[in-house]
């Protein structure tokens, strides 16, 4: 029988739930675009971006994905033919590794076992020995949503030393979940997007620039090119054209909430206490199942905001949960072996209420289909939550 009647939880990573404040906020007809509220609302939007990167650069908004954050970023980088270093631990890694190739970068990958993060030693001296300086930028994820690995930024950025590289962040599954300080940590470019850990619908990205970058590439096309964005008097050249209006207004709600209403030091810390949850929940499931197990071995190089492991059976596991329970679990994206491996989003607007009914739909999931696993998983969680939430 089924058990799935009810709200659908989606525990993927990305898109992310959507508040009702958020939904609420854009539930409304165009209105006038070039003067009126949507001016203001803007402005503050923008203000907001700039404070949760951490900066007093600029920032400019796109309507598009992350892929489109990836273009845009990437193109008022680099010349046509310049060399960029990616830092690659999983699928997103290479995936803006594939994708500034495809738009005439030389790009050289420096890739991390399974599982690891960016090794700052190997930075350092793969920078040592570019003696010329052809190496234009360094790019990399803070977090790689298929492997769940965070890389140490301000290690990063320490390594690099004074090579004059441009140090480029992808913070698409990270921003929001956990620290990013683009300023104090040297951060040249940050890219992020609107649905996941930013609470809104898809299709907004943002790239965040630094006073060392100046843009003007021989790559980058009109609409891409940020220089009249950052430069913007008129709505409409903040979006090189017509705003999307709703979407404005649901990052307005989203980012108040965010900053003003929880507090960025507090979404981090409800983002790392959920993690843990969902730490202490496979170290009782994978005792004794060496099969079953977190991709990240080191605590300190997980994600706050997604969970990749291996599970034996994870797509029957996965199609189970959604049928049975109404939960959607990742795709064991990039694994080596995709078919027993699944990921747990748990990203933007979540509380514990969420994450562990998705914790007992994974332990329902593996009952229910003879998937051997270690006992205690769900007790070990909700003590965890019950020590960090303290009397
Ligand atoms: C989701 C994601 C992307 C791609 O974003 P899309 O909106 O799917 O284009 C890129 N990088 C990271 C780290 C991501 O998590």
């Amino acid at each position: 029988m089924s058990f799935a009647f009810g709200h659908p939880a989606l525990a993927i990573p990305g898109p992310s739930a959507t508040p009702d404040r958020v939904l609420r906020a854009m539930h409304r007809a165009a209105t006038d675009i070039y003067a009126g509220e949507l001016v203001q609302v803007n402005a503050r939007v923008v203000a907001a971006l700039k404070r949760l990167a951490g900066t007093t650069g600029d920032v400019a908004p796109y309507i598009g994905n992350g892929h489109a954050g990836w273009e845009a970023a990437t193109t008022n980088l680099l010349n046509r033919g310049d060399r960029a270093l990616v830092l690659v631990n999983g699928m997103f890694g290479a995936g803006w590794a594939a994708h500034a190739r495809a738009l005439g970068i030389e790009v050289e990958e420096l890739t991390s076992p399974h599982g690891q993060p960016a090794d700052p030693a190997a930075l350092a001296s793969r920078l040592a020995d570019d003696r010329d300086h052809r190496i234009r930028a360094v790019l990399c994820t803070q977090v790689d949503t298929a492997t769940s690995v965070r890389n140490d930024l301000p290690a990063l950025r320490a390594a690099m030393g004074d090579h004059p590289a441009a140090f480029a962040v992808d913070a698409i599954a990270s921003l929001g979940c956990e620290p990013l300080r683009m300023d104090d940590w040297g951060i040249d470019l940050l890219v992020s997007a609107s649905q996941k850990g930013l609470m809104a619908p898809p299709g907004l990205a943002f790239v965040w620039i630094g006073p060392r970058l100046k843009g003007g590439t021989d790559l980058v096309t009109p609409y891409w090119d940020w220089r009249p964005r950052v430069a913007a008097q008129a709505l409409w050249q903040y979006w090189g054209g017509t705003p999307p209006v709703q979407h404005i207004y649901g990052m307005d709600q989203a980012l108040r909430m965010l900053l003003d209403d929880e507090g960025l030091d507090a979404a981090h810390a409800r983002h790392h206490g959920l993690a843990q949850a969902v730490w202490a929940a496979f170290d009782c499931w994978s005792a004794g199942h060496p099969g079953l197990a977190l991709t990240v071995a080191d605590p300190a190089a997980r994600a706050w905001s997604v969970t990749a492991a291996s599970i034996p059976g994870a797509t029957g596991l996965r199609d189970w949960a959604t049928r049975h329970m109404g939960t959607t679990l990742g795709l064991g994206l990039g694994a080596p072996d995709p078919d027993n491996a699944l990921r747990i989003g748990h990203m933007g607007h979540l509380s514990a209420q969420s994450l562990l009914g998705t914790l007992a739909v994974v332990e329902t999931a593996m009952t229910a289909l003879n998937i051997p696993h270690g006992p205690g998983a769900l007790t070990a969680a909700t003590a965890r939550l019950a020590g960090l939430a303290g009397a």
